[in-house]
């Protein structure tokens, strides 16, 4: 695996209907957070459930890797810091993000990102990379990248007007609708159509020290 990247940030309530369906609106600016390198795992690696923290959800994501440091990018420059886009999984215990007003202990338990591979895309084929998550090989989101509200170079001019962006560092700007709960035993699929499919399982977490 590649070294992990210095940060994933990303984007909250990016989709009309995906806000909708948690009894949201879409913001009148980007809804930015950060996810741990440490939740990261790869496609194979089992996603684990915590003990107690009640219902976790998968989300799929369009995100992209950067590759080249990037401060005060404009919307112009912005693919030319980008190295190219990978599916994520944005696992989220629900209720707890309902519980805290920030979401580090919701977003932020080890596997809860997974990522898959990074493929080459041109800014002109970008707006039609298609974004599918399956659950137990049964679809339960569909969108295309153009549906974002805020597109990617917007997202990243204005990250980077914040924060310094490091290569390898990953931009993830929010899932569609159709999110919903994950159970262990099942199997977590979040597809870039035509470019790569991230797979994985579900355990519960069992007996671990405390
Ligand atoms: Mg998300």
């Amino acid at each position: 695996m590649t070294p992990l990247p210095s940060k994933i940030v990303c984007v909250g309530k990016n989709f009309h209907a995906h806000a909708a369906e948690l009894g949201s609106s879409v913001p009148s600016e980007p809804l930015i957070f950060l996810k741990p390198p440490s939740s990261i795992i790869a496609s194979g690696e089992p996603i684990v459930i915590p003990n107690g923290v009640g219902r976790v959800d998968y989300e799929g994501e369009i995100a992209v890797r950067i590759g080249t440091k990037a401060r005060h990018v404009s919307e112009a420059e912005a693919w030319s810091v980008i190295e190219g886009v990978l599916p994520l999984n944005d696992v989220t215990a629900r209720d707890l993000q309902r519980q805290d007003d920030q979401w580090s202990r919701a977003k932020g338990f080890d596997t809860f990102c997974p990522i898959g591979s990074v493929s080459t895309v041109s800014p002109h084929d970008f707006p039609d990379v298609t974004l599918i998550t399956r659950v137990n090989g049964e679809e339960r989101q569909r969108a295309k990248a153009s549906e974002m509200v805020f597109s990617i170079p917007s997202l990243i001019s204005y990250i980077t007007r914040i924060m310094t962006l490091e290569p390898g560092d990953i931009v993830s700007p929010g899932t569609p609708e159709g999110v919903g709960s994950l159970s262990p035993g099942d199997e977590v699929e979040v597809e870039l159509e035509g470019l790569d499919t991230l797979r994985n399982p579900v355990e519960e977490e069992g007996d671990v020290g405390s």
